[in-house]
């Protein structure tokens, strides 16, 4: 595999290659100009693994870069670099992200090679651990059937306290054990359960599970909390709380254990129903959580208008916080405001210990993350909980 270097700066050009061929690079082909760039590898896309790109370039700026190698169909990795701003980097990074280009990161000019390493390497690992997961679209009755024939499963993942490291409780993420296509990820069908009127259904068979197995959890002496998703199409029927308490009672745990975690997926129909059926659940002491939060989906107002006690920050304001001074300021500001507002904090999303340094020092209460655990199924997390215990002492040393 070929690395394609392009940048109108030649010093720069020769920099990036010096450390790219030092950390064991080969075959890498420096272009000056974005055209030739784009023309190599239209002719030869499928031999070129990675390209670094400059931002800045007079004849075809990183942008219009990014666009035609969409256009030619490159699908290797991409690294952007630039001196610019900051901000812009990120900008443009996001860009070639949702252009679904492989984006290894962006580059601050003058590249350090520890940073270059790093990302890197983070790649690598990325790449490393994706499952071969069977991307595919699936239909409304499939997904009915699967529901009535018990498919779906709840994953665990682990929420702990950033003070002092003790578990807190777990938030259910449902999976779908299908039969020839593996364990399928929500993201591919809670979209259709809501357009399709099977979210309720859904709903009520994740948190049955749920219910119950937190209340085996309580009766076996680990009283957890129990973290549920649920989507705004659930609030449109008033009957849910009544329903939850019922499923509760039947399963032997506490709703006081229970945290609703809740994201507007959606413009509301009626937005009065949500707002009675949220303030119910509050009546009987159950938590809400508003996800994602700092999303288009969960706004200020909806921190004005409903009673949350628990403000979830999206990972896109977690992640790589500790090198991103302007997601800092975001934290940061969530952080203070929730606090002000007497709710509890979770960051999601943190596998760095960069950034779990960060959240703890910014006093966040609760992450959550593949640092500190996957979802898994609830018979592995005795197993987890043994192996975190040996391992959260060195995450609440002071950082190094
Ligand atoms: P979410 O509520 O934001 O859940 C967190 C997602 O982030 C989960 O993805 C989790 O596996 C993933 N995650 C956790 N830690 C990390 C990390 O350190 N790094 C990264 N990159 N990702 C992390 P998952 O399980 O694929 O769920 C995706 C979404 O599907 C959830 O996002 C939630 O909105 C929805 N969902 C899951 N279960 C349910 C459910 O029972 N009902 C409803 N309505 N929605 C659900
Ligand atoms: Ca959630
Ligand atoms: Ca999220």
């Amino acid at each position: 595999m070929k690395t394609l270097l392009v940048d109108d700066d030649s010093f720069a050009l020769q920099l990036l290659a010096r450390q790219l061929s030092n950390l064991g690079f080969v075959n890498i082909i420096q272009c000056m100009r974005a055209r030739e760039a784009i023309a190599m590898l239209e002719s030869d896309a499928a031999r070129f693994g990675l390209v670094f790109c400059d931002l800045q370039m007079p004849e075809m700026d990183g942008i219009e870069f990014v666009r035609q190698l969409v256009r030619i169909g490159y699908r290797g990795g991409l690294t952007l670099v630039s001196g610019e701003d900051e901000r812009i980097l990120r900008t443009a990074e996001r860009l070639a992200r949702a252009h679904h280009l492989d984006v290894l990161g962006a580059l601050n000019k003058p590249v350090s090679p520890h940073t270059l390493q790093e990302l890197l390497a983070r790649h690598a690992l990325h790449v490393a651990s994706q499952p071969h997961a069977v991307h595919r679209t699936y239909t409304p009755q499939q997904l009915r059937l699967a529901i009535d024939n018990g498919q779906l499963l709840n994953h665990y993942q682990p929420k702990v306290s950033l003070a002092s490291g003790a578990l807190i409780g777990v938030e259910t993420l449902v999976r779908w054990q299908h039969p020839d296509d593996g364990l399928v990820e929500p993201d591919q069908f809670i979209g259709i359960a809501e357009d399709h009127g099977l979210i309720d259904d859904l709903t009520r068979t994740v948190l049955t599970a749920a219910l119950h197995q937190g209340g085996a959890w309580h009766a076996g002496g680990l009283p957890l909390q129990v973290a549920i998703n649920i989507s705004m199409d659930n609030l449109d029927s008033l009957d849910f709380p009544d329903m939850v308490e019922r499923e509760a009672a039947a399963a032997g745990m506490p709703l006081r254990h229970l945290v609703l975690e809740v994201t507007e997926s959606r413009l509301m129909k009626d937005p009065l129903s949500p707002l009675d059926i949220l303030t119910r659940l509050r009546l009987k002491h159950i938590d809400l959580s508003i996800d994602d939060f700092g999303t288009g989906h969960s706004s200020l107002a909806q921190l004005r208008d409903i009673p949350f006690t628990e403000l979830k920050i999206d990972r896109g304001f977690v992640h790589g916080a500790s090198r991103n001074a302007y997601l800092q300021v975001i934290l940061e500001a969530s952080l203070g405001m929730a606090r002000q507002m007497g709710m509890k904090t979770v960051a999601e999303g943190v596998e760095e210990r960069a950034d779990w340094d960060l959240l703890r020092a910014s006093g966040c209460d609760v992450a959550q993350g593949y640092l500190v655990g996957k979802p898994m199924p609830a018979a592995e997390l005795p197993r987890w909980l043994c192996e975190w215990e040996n391992r959260r002492g060195a995450l609440l040393a002071n950082a190094a």
